[in-house]
């Protein structure tokens, strides 16, 4: 990355010559920051040059809030792109760093609806990351004074490939190996803030001290929320928290989910899930052997903090295809160990079951299927799905076959076979008439 730029450390005016450099390096001409006073809604002035060598007049708004930029701001940029004198097709842009309200973005599709000549376009917060980030701009969008490159400790993503595919796919039967691999895989950093810290208070009244509280603890809280995470997470990450990783390899576009508060906030939104946590409801007898009832607190400097920092936690999801099927399976990573959120491979591709053991796959598609959906071709004792073969009843018992040929070939065999055979395609029927004769012998020889 060539440049790291955060949003919000640049004022209004900064951020058009933003915009104007990020247009001139995606190859549009002429491009001017128009004199500062009075633009009456542009603030760009340029030329796009279409794929067909026309020359597109345009004229780029921007708008640099933390809230939704909404309809009148549209109308404006309208306006002033319909009066801009040119006789060929005009353009209007709106850039915000942050976001669209409803409006505005139905405003745009119906000007967009009515003539081609001009066109309006919104490029929100999210969409100027994207295309900074194409130019080797790393711009950092919303409220982030948290800035951390550190992570939990997490593997490569070779082993990630490997592994994921070794545990999901090794002990399914009938597995083709050469028809499984991984098409696409992503690592979504998600923002957090650790804390280590001491506590010690005691909570007295007149009889003296009623209640303690102490010892050492850690604490983490989500860098989006504020909000300490659930417990299963928050223990799988505390195991190795301090055993960091740098966060080196991708893109900006790999993911690094901002922080949405700065450092102070998160600590102080820390201090107060402790303070909440450690609060408690204390009953008591007073001197004058009446029992009373009092809420205990810690205050905020009962709490030492040892250790506080932000860093990230890594979430996995990888693509894997076999054949016609896609299979998404992601987790989070702590120091080698895995928390599933989700595993296509686990569930029946067909009635969509949980499946843990005794799954199969059906060469023919991919599947991964439960052993009710596996059935076996007539002639060629293929394993196949019920989604994959044709199936056909021979003396009222269903056989199963891959292909219109398969199916052919047995007809014309079972058309030659005497009856006694036929019957053969269907045993429990074949198992049943004995029964019923030996039951028969039996009540004869007993008359
Ligand atoms: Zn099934
Ligand atoms: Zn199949």
């Amino acid at each position: 990355m060539n440049q790291e730029l955060i949003l919000k450390n640049i004022n209004g005016f900064e951020f058009e010559e933003l915009v104007a450099d990020i247009f001139r390096k995606k190859g549009f001409k002429n491009v001017v920051v128009t004199p500062r006073t009075n633009d009456g809604g542009k603030d760009i002035i340029m030329d796009e040059v279409s794929p067909s060598g026309e020359i597109i007049k345009a004229v780029v708004e921007c708008k640099h809030h933390k809230t939704g930029i909404g309809r009148p701001v549209v109308q404006k940029l309208h306006s002033a792109v319909s009066t801009l004198e040119y006789s060929g097709k005009k353009k209007g842009y709106i850039v915000s760093s942050s976001t669209f309200t409803d409006t505005a973005v139905d405003y745009v599709e119906k000007v967009n609806k009515q003539s081609n000549n001009l066109v309006l376009e919104l490029i929100d917060g999210k969409k100027l990351k994207e295309i900074a980030c194409d130019l080797g701009v790393n711009l950092k969008n919303g409220v982030i004074e948290a800035i951390s490159n550190k992570s939990v400790s997490y593997s490569s993503e070779s082993f990630i490939k490997t592994n994921t595919l070794e545990s999901n796919f090794n002990n399914v039967n009938n597995i083709n190996k050469d028809q499984v691999s991984v098409e696409g895989l992503k690592t979504t950093f998600h923002p957090i803030y650790y804390i280590n810290y001491n506590i010690d208070s005691q909570c007295a009244t007149s009889v003296g001290v009623i209640h303690e509280e102490s010892g050492n603890e850690q604490l983490i809280i989500d860098g989006r929320t504020g909000n300490e995470l659930k417990n299963e997470l928050e223990n799988f990450l505390l195991n190795d928290i301090n055993n960091e990783k740098e966060i080196t390899n991708g893109s900006c576009l790999q993911d690094k989910l901002d922080f949405q508060k700065n450092e102070n906030e998160l600590k102080n939104q820390a201090i107060s899930e402790i303070i909440n946590s450690r609060t408690k409801n204390v009953t008591y007898k007073g001197k004058n052997n009446v029992t009373y009832n009092k809420k205990c607190t810690p205050r905020p400097k009962d709490i030492t903090i040892h250790d506080c920092r932000s860093l990230y936690y890594p979430e996995w999801t990888l693509n894997i295809k076999a054949k016609q099927k896609n299979y998404i399976v992601s987790f989070l990573e702590s120091a080698g160990d895995f928390i599933t959120l989700r595993n296509d491979t686990k569930v029946c591709q067909i009635c969509n079951h949980k499946i843990e053991k005794n799954r199969w796959y059906c060469t023919y598609c991919g599947s991964i299927i439960c052993k009710k959906h596996l059935k076996v071709t007539r002639l060629k004792k293929a394993r196949i799905c019920t989604n994959c073969s044709i199936t056909k009843s021979f003396f009222g018992a269903k056989k199963y076959f891959e292909s219109n040929e398969e199916l052919e070939t047995f007809n014309n065999y079972y058309a030659s076979l005497p009856l006694y055979k036929k019957m053969w395609e269907n045993t429990y029927l074949v198992f049943a008439i004995v029964f019923i004769i030996i039951i028969g012998l039996y009540f004869l020889f007993l008359n």
